[in-house]
């Protein structure tokens, strides 16, 4: 048999065998270009529903015009080239088989195709036939789709991550970087790749981030902070996140994310620095400060605690200090603040826990205080200011007082010094009636030892000068001498002629006697008449200045009523006047006239005796106690208080205060030994 009769027999045999294999075999005869079916194995016949009957059909009837058009396309291409051909496509199965399913998120056909297209030659080269095996690759296709869709979906997060990433390899050289990396640290792709990701970081980080990229290289992710410098020098806050990269259960390398934290470290630095700063000007200010919210202390500067005299105020009410009257107003401020309003700086008072009452002036602002809306109130202690003003205004008034009453002598005096005219004050003053000086001269009835001063001054006066003032004993009319202060301005005509003298004399004894009452009043008590603090002070300033020499000691006794309080609320603050004033009457009596005795205020007295025996302090106090116990009798009341004394004596080198603080610590101790005695500092130096 010949080969070719081989064949033929063989044929259906061999064309049986394509049945057996899962691709499609089409076996299409080229007529032009027109193609027609010859044989299609059992899978192809299935997938296009093929029978013997379709024999010599063209593609076109057997499929979609579509699917027909593509493969005829196809196979137009491959006559023509004269070589095989593949191309994929989906639709060469039943229409049913390409529906869609969706699969990360895009559509992809349930099946695809690979189709192998082989033109076949007859002896002539002419084209006869063209073989078509279709395989399904759907699988394939599918995952190569996923892979790209990963490989894009990576790419996105590399080109669009604000974040730098470093793709190491397990040497931790630079594999790739993406944009941000070079946005962050200023290095170009090219600056880093096949470098060691730790070339570009400083030496005193570069233990750290090894440590980090090997305990990810073993398969722990790893995050820290590190700083760094830009390519520019600048330095950077970075946290840095060192992930593995594992392929086919291997790690291969490494991505080194790097997050740039440096903008919020700096606010965070400046935040940090600019409160810093604020707190040191707060601190450094000259003025109280107190910051407050809904009424709450929330800091008070160094200054402020001082004025207030406390060591902590926080977590305070601000109306334990604000005295009760200025509570609303307080109230008011605090609410228009709230409401965004600004306020006017006003004066308030403040009562400290020790009870002194302070004029403040103060501002109050809102401010952002540790994240919160706070008040801050600036304090400016006025209250020596204030105490001053009103002390001028007293002395003011009864100054005046005095001087309105007390009249000018005015006298017009010739050249020669005769008196042409005296005013009608002469006579109260001097005891004669003005017309009596009438042609006098003045000179006469000074004192004779003021007589040349006077006139030696006289003789200096030019008509450019000032008025003169001369001082002089002046005779009054029985016979004592006053002392005078006179004015006395030469008065010329145009041409410079000396006319006459004007002269305005004032007693001047009573300025010294207003003189003396001022400082009496400075220096006394108004309820009792005794010295005050302020003397009792002075003087045992001045008496511990020169005592060295002295062999006499000195002691102090403080003194103070017991619970005089109780005398006040059940017999009235006029009696308990009263008996602060019988109270120094008795103390003077009871004690020596050198003995110095004051009242410090209240019910609380001092006294400063002199003595030379050594138990002389403690008879006094002994004899005071029992004195002060005596009955008082007041209008139609009469009672008995008793009286707790400290007694603390001098020893040198001791300053007043020391010796007061004494004093007050040794009658605080008689008072709580249980009043009515006294109690002498125990002095174990
Ligand atoms: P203690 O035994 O502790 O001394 O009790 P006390 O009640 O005497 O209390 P303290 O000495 O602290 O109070 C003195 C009181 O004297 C307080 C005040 O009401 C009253 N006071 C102060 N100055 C005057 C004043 O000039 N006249 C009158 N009548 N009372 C005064
Ligand atoms: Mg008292």
């Amino acid at each position: 048999m010949h080969a070719d009769q081989t064949i033929q027999h063989y044929s259906s045999v061999l064309l049986r065998t394509f049945d057996k294999i899962s691709d499609f075999v089409f076996f299409m005869e080229v007529d032009g270009s027109t193609y027609r079916y010859v044989f299609v194995n059992e899978p192809g016949r299935q997938a296009i529903g093929w029978t013997e009957a379709d024999i010599g059909k063209r593609v076109e009837d057997m499929v979609p015009p579509e699917t027909a058009a593509l493969v005829t396309r196809h196979y137009d291409e491959a006559v023509r080239e004269r070589k095989s051909l593949v191309f994929e496509d989906y639709r060469l199965a039943e229409p049913s088989y390409t529906t869609a399913v969706v699969s990360h998120e895009i559509h992809l056909p349930v099946y695809y195709y690979e189709s192998e297209v082989t033109p076949v030659f007859d002896e002539a080269g002419a084209c006869t036939h063209v073989i078509s095996v279709v395989r399904e690759v759907t699988e394939r296709k599918r995952r190569e789709l996923e892979l790209s869709i990963l490989k894009d979906q990576h790419e996105s997060l590399q080109r669009y991550s604000p974040h730098g990433i470093f793709v190491l390899d397990d040497a931790f050289r630079v594999q790739s970087v993406n944009p941000a990396v070079t946005q962050i640290t200023g290095y170009e792709e090219a600056d880093l790749l096949g470098e060691s990701f730790l070339s570009w970081l400083p030496e005193s980080e570069r233990a750290l981030v090894d440590e980090g990229l090997r305990s990810a290289l073993s398969g722990t992710p790893h995050k820290y902070g590190m700083t760094a410098p830009q390519k520019t020098g600048n330095w950077l806050d970075l946290a840095i996140l060192n992930i593995p990269i594992e392929v086919g259960g291997h790690i291969t390398g490494l991505f080194a994310i790097i997050i740039d934290h440096t903008p919020e470290k700096n606010a965070e630095r400046a935040t940090q620095e600019s409160e810093r700063r604020y707190r040191q000007l707060i601190e450094t200010i000259p003025e109280g400060i107190i910051v407050h919210k809904d009424g709450v202390i929330l800091y008070a500067n160094a200054l402020a605690l001082e004025t207030i005299g406390e060591t902590y105020i926080e977590s305070e009410s601000i109306f334990t200090f604000v005295a009760t009257e200025y509570h609303e107003t307080t109230k008011a401020r605090l609410q228009a603040l709230r409401q965004g309003d600004p306020v006017q700086d006003t004066e308030i008072v403040l009562v400290t826990p020790a009870g002194r009452k302070l004029h403040m002036d103060i501002g109050s602002l809102l401010i952002d205080y540790e994240g919160t809306t706070a008040v801050m109130t600036l304090l400016r202690d006025v209250t020596e200011k204030r105490e001053m003003e009103r002390a001028l205004h007293q002395s003011e008034t009864q100054y005046r007082l005095i001087t309105e009453n007390m009249s000018d002598l005015v006298c017009i005096l010739e050249r020669d010094g005769q008196v042409r005219y005296a005013s009608p004050s002469h006579q109260t003053v001097l005891g004669y009636a003005p017309s009596f000086y009438e042609g006098k001269n003045t000179l006469d009835f000074i004192h004779p030892n003021d007589v040349e001063p006077a006139r030696q001054q006289l003789r200096t006066m030019t008509a450019t000068s000032e008025p003169l003032t001369l001082e002089f004993r002046h005779l009054h009319q029985d016979g004592r001498w006053i002392w005078l202060e006179t004015k006395i301005q030469a008065i010329y005509d145009d041409t410079g002629q000396l006319l006459h003298y004007l002269t305005v004399t004032r007693e001047i004894m009573k300025r010294k006697v207003l003189e003396k009452q001022l400082k009496h009043l400075a220096y006394h008590d108004t309820l009792t008449d005794l010295p005050n603090r302020r003397y009792f002070l002075a003087y045992l300033e001045e008496t511990l200045a020169r005592f060295e020499e002295e062999d006499e000691s000195l002691a102090i006794l403080s003194l103070d009523i017991d619970c005089f309080k109780q005398i006040n609320d059940t017999l009235g603050h006029d009696i308990g006047d009263e008996l602060l004033r019988q109270f120094s009457t008795r103390l003077t009596d009871v004690l020596r006239n050198q003995d110095v005795v004051a009242r410090f205020g209240g019910d609380e007295f001092s006294v400063l005796i002199r003595y030379t025996e050594a138990d002389a302090p403690k008879r006094v106090a002994e004899k005071l106690v029992t004195a002060l116990q005596r009955p008082w009798q007041i209008e139609d009341h009469s009672f008995v208080t008793t009286s707790s004394v400290g007694v603390a004596p001098y020893r040198p080198g001791m300053s007043t205060k020391l010796l007061l603080k004494r004093a007050d610590l040794a009658l605080y101790q008689a008072k709580a030994n249980g009043r009515n005695q006294y109690a002498l500092f125990e002095d174990r130096s």
